[in-house]
């Protein structure tokens, strides 16, 4: 078991961005309205994310970290259930295998929780935690038993910039949820909970990306397209703001994609420059298929022209009215 714990781990936890990843996905399906998550050295030494989502019973912490089990697979049928994030259940079971795990966790309408802390995966031990609604888990001393990974890890600052691409993408996607992000006990950024997609781009990319952006929407029986855009001006081209949402979950921009928003752009501003898009697609979850790959990170859509055309169209039309 063990073995099978460390092996798997080599799968899902490559590098400390995995496991803060899988930790901030558990907090989302957790139906987290704020996730703080704090590492140290790059979360070599430490990623602990807090949240304040419905929490595990006693029973749900001990299962927890063994593999495969999963809180998440019982109503499998339920559309909504594939919609969430994890349901493999072996990310914490993995995360475990190597670094020194602790969970703290009270469920929503207890009045008392539970506390696990694990030395790789082993040692397992359960004892009453008095603290808020919600769950904490902590990794420490990531890979301390497995050598060779760590071998594999880049510099703190290439590690820790990883983390923080990532967490401001999901804290993007996820804009009415409250993210905060603290290196080394600083805040690298901390988002105002709100409804506005602008607010949240101001707070992650900056008033001035923010305040260049001009929007507009699509609706379509299938797709529902809410598209933030600069226009010709942009000064900000330098560095790559572009973002592709699906029902809430930051995906590669396919390369169908580049080529519909360069083409919609292709007579809008000089093609030296990077075009600054968030495009925000809400697609009935049965039109596509987010397993592929296990990264999650690519989708495959049942009709991708019909979406290239609808995106292409809109972004073309609107970039002519603006710009007039
Ligand atoms: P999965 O997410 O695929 O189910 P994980 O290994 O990531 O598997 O988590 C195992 C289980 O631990 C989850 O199914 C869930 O029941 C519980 N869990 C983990 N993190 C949290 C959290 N932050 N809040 C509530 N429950 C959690
Ligand atoms: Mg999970």
């Amino acid at each position: 078991q063990e073995t099978i714990n460390k092996i798997a781990a080599g799968e899902v936890v490559e590098r400390p961005l995995n496991a803060v990843k899988e930790l901030v996905e558990n907090s989302l399906d957790a139906c987290a309205s704020s996730i703080t998550v704090e590492i140290s050295q790059a979360g070599k030494k430490l990623i602990r994310v807090s949240d304040n989502g419905f929490g595990m019973n006693k029973k749900d912490l001990e299962l927890s970290i063994l593999r495969h089990a999963t809180s998440k697979i019982e109503d499998f049928n339920d559309l909504s259930h594939i919609q969430s994030l994890g349901f493999r259940g072996e990310a914490l079971s993995s995360i475990a295998a190597v670094s020194n795990f602790e969970a703290m966790t009270r469920k929503k309408g207890e009045s008392s929780g539970w506390k696990l802390s694990a030395a790789g995966g082993k040692k397992i031990k359960v004892s009453p935690w008095a603290g808020a609604q919600g769950t904490i888990t902590e990794v420490k001393d990531l890979f301390f038993n497995t050598p060779a990974r760590q071998k594999f890890l880049k510099s703190d600052a290439t590690e820790r910039s990883r983390i923080i691409n990532s967490l401001e993408e999901t804290a993007l996607a996820n804009y009415e949820i409250s993210f905060k992000l603290l290196s080394e006990n600083k805040t690298v950024f901390s988002t105002q909970q709100t409804n506005k997609k602008t607010e949240r781009i101001s707070d992650i990319l900056g008033k001035d990306f923010a305040q260049t952006l001009k929007n507009v929407k699509a609706e379509h029986p299938k797709i529902f397209l809410d598209i933030y855009f600069t226009g010709r001006d942009n000064s900000l081209s330098n560095r790559k703001y572009q973002y592709f949402f699906v029902n809430s979950r930051p995906v590669n921009i396919p390369k169908w994609l580049s080529h519909c928003v360069f083409n919609a752009y292709k007579e809008s501003i000089p093609h030296d420059k990077y075009p600054g898009f968030l495009i925000y697609a809400v697609i009935d979850p049965s039109d596509i298929d987010v397993n592929i790959h296990p990264t999650k990170r690519e989708i495959k859509f049942a009709d991708e022209s019909g979406i290239y055309d609808l995106i292409y169209k809109t972004l073309k039309s609107a970039l002519t009215t603006h710009s007039h």
